[in-house]
């Protein structure tokens, strides 16, 4: 029998400069380009996976600099969303900071809403271990206490971490749509 096609909703979340484009721009073409403009947009990406025809639309989203909005997520964001990749880098102490907050933030408001998108952590730059300033330990932590899944990968190095980052988020979303 045909299969009906599976949608995500992905936002991107994160610091500025952690890698939020590269991830999206090696997840769509396979590539790493290392410049990337400051554009917020939302990207539709079709793919088949396990033969089922899979639409992701990925919206790389722009952090907010002031300092009150640091960690704040528009209600419009969390609506959209079915699944959510939180960004920093290991060697950006602060970007782990924002990335901290805002788990805090989005776990706070699915209690509201009794939403249960998932969420995965991903420390990045990994390629970049001689000037890192968070511990796989601390990721790992912060993951487990906010109930997330946690993935250190480069963007600049590896096609394969970032796949699996999507691959893994589009099953958590699969599973939580069963669960309703
Ligand atoms: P965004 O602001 O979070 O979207 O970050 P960008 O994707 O624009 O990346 C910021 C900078 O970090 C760019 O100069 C990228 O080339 C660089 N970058 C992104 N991912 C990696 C990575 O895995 N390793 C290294 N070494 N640099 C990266």
């Amino acid at each position: 029998a045909h299969q009906p096609k599976v949608e995500a909703n992905i936002l991107l979340l994160g610091a500025e400069n952690v890698g939020k484009s590269a991830l999206t721009v090696r997840f769509l073409t396979r590539r790493f380009i290392g410049e990337y403009g400051s554009i917020e947009s939302i990207y539709t990406h079709h793919d088949k996976i396990d033969g089922r025809d899979i639409c992701f639309n990925i919206w790389d989203s722009i952090c907010p600099q002031n300092i009150e909005e640091l960690g704040h997520i528009s209600d419009r964001q969390l609506q959209w969303s079915d699944g959510f990749i939180l960004v920093y880098s290991i060697c950006d102490r602060p970007s782990f900071e924002v990335v901290r907050r805002q788990v805090q933030h989005i776990r706070q408001a699915q209690q509201k809403l009794s939403s249960s998108a998932p969420l995965i952590i991903v420390g990045n730059k990994r390629d970049l271990q001689h000037r890192r300033a968070v511990s796989s330990e601390e990721g790992r932590l912060l993951a487990l206490s906010a109930d997330c899944d946690f993935f250190e990968i480069s963007a600049a190095e590896a096609y394969h971490g970032v796949l699996m980052v999507f691959h893994e988020l589009l099953e958590l979303i699969r599973e939580a749509r069963a669960l309703k």
